[in-house]
This record gives structure tokens, sequence and C-alpha cells, in this order.
């Protein structure tokens, strides 16, 4: 029976100067094999990320069955086009919210990526089907999709695969990584707090990141790190003076956390949210 396991190779690519200014965060992709058979976990966004992640899924000698999409930010799902001009025959899925919000969003977000990354993004037409069901197999062996209410974005999903105590949780958890908390207010990261609650109910051992520091283990570590950064930003947001207080504390407790910009970011929206709220 030693064959019939899955087994999980997470990709990490370099984090990305950003020709605007300011950095983004080194994202992750996972390619889930059994004997025979694979399903990639996010994509990939720059040509030559997805070029070593089709390396990857080739050197593997399985059969790329199943793209799955985690949320519809660009950074996850933008090497759709290129993956599947390599493998034709891999199904782009996502859970029926994620597939619906990307495809209301793609040219939108084709031209905030083109804007965004200058150029150094992949450009993208090909959208996600929604699944009509919500466990997947890899070889029969199954992978659970589970919708959860808050990650950077909602609608998010995670994978769950309870046979190696794994989970695939995109941007739900970050590790090492300043988490992007520059599109969610208050009464969202309380919702984002239940969703890690959810994940850490898995008891998984394994958990993958959308965004780590490179080299970062895959332990549940970054679960409750998560869910500590996310409650110290909250409670700081009310107790700083201004951003640049808020990310020293942040800096301060978190000082391993690549991608300060992330944190910047975060830290400057709240606090004209704070300001607009106390007006
Ligand atoms: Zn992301």
């Amino acid at each position: 029976m030693s064959n019939s396991t899955l087994t999980l190779d997470v990709y990490t690519c370099e984090g990305f100067e950003l020709p605007s200014g300011g950095m983004f965060s080194p994202t992750t992709s996972t390619l889930i094999t059994g004997p025979t058979e694979a399903m990639l976990v996010d994509t990939q966004y720059r040509a030559a990320d997805v070029d070593e992640v089709i390396r990857r899924i080739e050197d593997s000698g399985k059969r790329l069955s199943t793209i799955f999409i985690t949320h519809g930010h660009s950074d996850h799902y933008f090497g759709l086009q290129r993956l599947l001009s390599r493998f034709p025959h891999a199904r782009p899925v996502a859970i029926p919210s994620v597939a619906a919000h990307i495809a209301a969003n793609l040219e939108s977000d084709r031209a905030a990526a083109q804007a965004f990354f200058a150029g150094q993004a992949l450009d993208n037409t090909v959208v996600p089907l929604p699944l009509t069901y919500s466990t997947l197999t890899v070889d029969g062996i199954a992978v659970h999709a589970i919708a959860i209410p808050q990650a950077d974005i909602a609608p998010t999903a995670i994978l769950h695969i309870p046979s190696i105590a794994a989970v695939i949780v995109g941007d739900a958890i970050y590790n090492g990584v300043n988490p992007f908390l520059a599109v969610t207010g208050p009464h969202e990261w309380q919702q984002w707090l239940a969703s890690i609650d959810a994940i850490a109910a898995l008891n998984p051992s394994t958990v993958v990141a959308g965004h780590k520091r490179p080299g970062a283990a895959d332990t549940a570590y970054c679960v409750a790190e998560t869910r500590s950064y996310i409650q110290q930003f909250a409670a700081n947001v009310d107790s700083c003076r201004d951003s640049r207080e808020l990310v020293a504390q942040m800096q301060s407790i978190f000082p391993d956390h690549v991608n300060p910009s992330a944190l910047v970011l975060s830290a400057v929206t709240a606090f004209k949210r704070k300001k607009q709220t106390h007006a």
C-alpha cells in the first residue's frame, strides 16, 4: 500500500521587486501526486515560474488531471492559460463561488495585473470551471475542497487531504510573510480568524500557505502564527497613534516576516479607514 499515498511538491517563487516600488510576496504552487495522477493547486503568474511548475509536473511523470484555484487573485491563477497550452487535458476548477468571482472579474484583473506588474506578469484569458461536487480525487484518494468565510479576500477555498493530514490553504494562512490585510477591515478580520479556527480544527500536520518565506517548513506552526498576527494587527490599529507606529510594533513582534511593503500597505489602509470612521 505504500505506493497508494499522496505526496506534495511545493514550489515557492522568489519575492518580486515591483517596478512601481515595493515588493510582491513569494507565492506557492503545490503539486499533489499519486502513483499515476497529479493535481496542481494555484498556478504562479510569471512565465519563468509557470515554466518551472511545468517542468516539475513533467519530471513527476504523472498525468496532470486537475488544476485547482484557491481564490481569484491573479498571482494564484494567471498561469492557467500557459499551463493548459502544455497540458490541454487538465481541467481547471474552483469552488462555484470562486469560479463565479473569477469569471466576473477577469477583464478588470487582466488590466490590473498588467498595470501592477508592469507587463512582467502573464496575461490570461482562461477561467476555472465551477465544481459541482466538493470531493476531488487523485488516484482515487480524497481531496476535499472546503469554502471558508474569509481569507485575504472572499470567496476563497482550501483543500484538505485527510489521508496525509495536509491542508493547502491559499491566502487564509501566511508562513513567515506579512499578510495582505489591505482589502479587509475589522469585521472581515473576525471572519478570517473564524476561518483560521476552522483550519486548525482539521488538525493538520502539513500546512501549505499561499505565500511563504522561501525555505520555511510547511508545518502547522503558521496557523497559530497567522491567528496571532491578525489579532495583534487588529489590536494595534486601535491602540497605535499612526500607521508608522503600527508598522514598527508589528515588525518587533514578527521580525522574521518578509515583505514589509505588504505590512506598510495594510497599515496605511487601516489608518485611512480608522480616520474616516472617527471623522
Ligand atoms: Zn496571494
